[in-house]
């Protein structure tokens, strides 16, 4: 893609600026040294290439790609790879470090890492797709790994993508690899459970957050934005707990029916004709309005700073669930605070993801494989322990959701550090 042709940046800020502020500001709070917060701070390893491909009308496009490892102190490196037009390598960096808190926090021993090609997979044809993530493989070859760094699915990647990953690196090795990449299929040792746990650890951690509030869920009004992998099933699950979803949206399209949008029918359509366009019974209305509707849940599950200090002051919702990593800006968060709206913080409320993920690489390294009603059942003493320390942190320092979640984080991290020492 020529710089021309590129769509405008959905990035405002820089978000590893964005996550290099958060840590330090979370450092301010929980004391902790500011040698830690300079290590802390960097990423471990970037390495970016260049990916030739042989696209379908006899041209060679070159994409760029990415790989980031933020820290291995408490485990090998772990994070999704991103296909998106507008993957920048500071991008991939934040992402990278909040994975690395993501971990810590779920107590999982795993590191952060992220990867990322900018592209436009849905401009690609599927022989594209799998001769790009067939050469960004075999150009990172040297830094992932089962022991080292095992990327996952993400914006813009799914199973098929992992599923070529994984058949990469084995044929390189000689033999099935299956600990290299999770988010497989079922068919080559995928884990039951693991597409919908993203969504699923939001479900857990909203359900958490309407009990403490002393609310019910049932009846709730919930808006959803982005309708791929976590706000499509995080849609599903609310509707399923007696939730009104009475907004959803993709890139394109985003709809709205305050009596409730049947979540069925929208995933049918979805699964047909690929977009939520032309779906019936709801109201068109833009993204934009969509995260202004009175509704007591908002859960952004698309992109980051979809929430800005522009419109933080116009959001009506009691609980913000952040479906999606960093959609809401430092300066956003502190206006919503203001307001009294509770926010379940990203590391936190889509940590489902890397949990299961982990479940999958313990049981593909074990070549054991568990029943789904244990996947999910283990997902959620996870994510409630990790929520419950989360509240229990936020009520005693009197701070926010998202300070208790990464303070608890960088905590553990920090410890991981001073225990091992820094090398040599
Ligand atoms: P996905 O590619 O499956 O879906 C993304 C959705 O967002 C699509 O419906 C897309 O149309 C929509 N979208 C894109 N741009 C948009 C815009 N400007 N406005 C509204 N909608 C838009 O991706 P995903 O895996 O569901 O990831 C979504 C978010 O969740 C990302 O921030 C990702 O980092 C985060 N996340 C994903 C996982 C996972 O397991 N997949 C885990 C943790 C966090």
């Amino acid at each position: 893609m020529s710089t021309a042709e590129a769509p405008a940046s959905h990035l405002r800020e820089n978000p590893f600026e964005i996550a290099k502020d958060q840590l330090r500001r979370v450092a301010d709070v929980f004391d902790i040294d500011d040698n830690l917060v300079n290590v802390l701070g960097a990423c471990k390893k970037a390495v970016s290439v260049s990916i030739p491909v042989a696209m379908d009308d006899g041209r060679t496009q070159v994409f760029e790609g990415h790989r980031v490892t933020h820290n291995i102190a408490r485990g090998p490196s772990k994070g999704g790879i991103r296909y998106h037009p507008d993957v920048t390598v500071d991008e991939v960096k934040a992402l990278a470090m909040w994975m690395t808190w993501k971990c810590a926090l779920a107590g999982i021993p795993f590191g952060g890492a992220k990867g990322g090609v900018v592209c436009n997979p849905k401009q690609l044809s599927r022989g594209e797709l799998e001769r790009m993530t067939r050469r960004f493989t075999t150009e990172i070859i040297n830094e992932i790994g089962p022991e080292k760094d095992i990327p996952a699915p993400d914006v813009g990647t799914d199973g098929n993508v992992m599923a070529w990953i994984f058949d990469t690196y084995s044929m390189n090795k000689g033999h099935s690899v299956l600990g290299v990449v999770t988010g497989k299929p079922l068919t080559i040792g995928g884990s039951l459970g693991r597409e919908e746990a993203t969504a699923r650890g939001a479900l857990f951690c909203i359900r958490e957050a309407v009990a403490k509030k002393e609310l019910r869920l049932d009846g709730m009004s919930v808006a959803v934005q982005g309708f791929g992998n976590v706000g499509s099933y995080l849609s599903k699950f609310l509707a399923e707990d007696g939730a009104k979803v009475i907004a959803i949206s993709d890139s394109q399209t985003a709809l709205h029916n305050p009596n409730g949008i049947d979540v069925q029918a929208a995933l049918a359509h979805k699964r047909q004709t690929g977009s939520l366009g032309g779906l019936k019974g709801a109201e068109e209305i833009t993204n934009d309005e969509l995260l202004l509707l009175d509704c007591d849940v908002l859960a952004p599950c698309a992109l980051e700073q979809v929430i800005t200090e522009a419109n933080a002051g116009q959001v009506k919702a009691r609980i913000i669930c952040e479906g999606a990593n960093g959609p809401l800006t430092p300066s956003a968060d502190e206006i919503l605070e203001d307001k009294g709206i509770l926010i379940l913080p990203d590391i936190l409320a889509n940590a489902g993801g890397v949990i299961v993920s982990y479940f999958e690489w313990v049981q593909g390294l074990q070549e054991y494989f568990w029943k789904e009603a244990e996947v999910n059942a283990r997902l959620n003493d996870i994510i409630t322990k990790a929520f419950d320390e989360t509240w229990d942190t936020y009520k005693e320092r009197e701070t926010t959701m998202r300070f208790a979640a990464y303070g608890l984080a960088v905590q553990r991290v920090a410890e991981a550090t001073i225990t091992r020492g820094i090398y040599p």
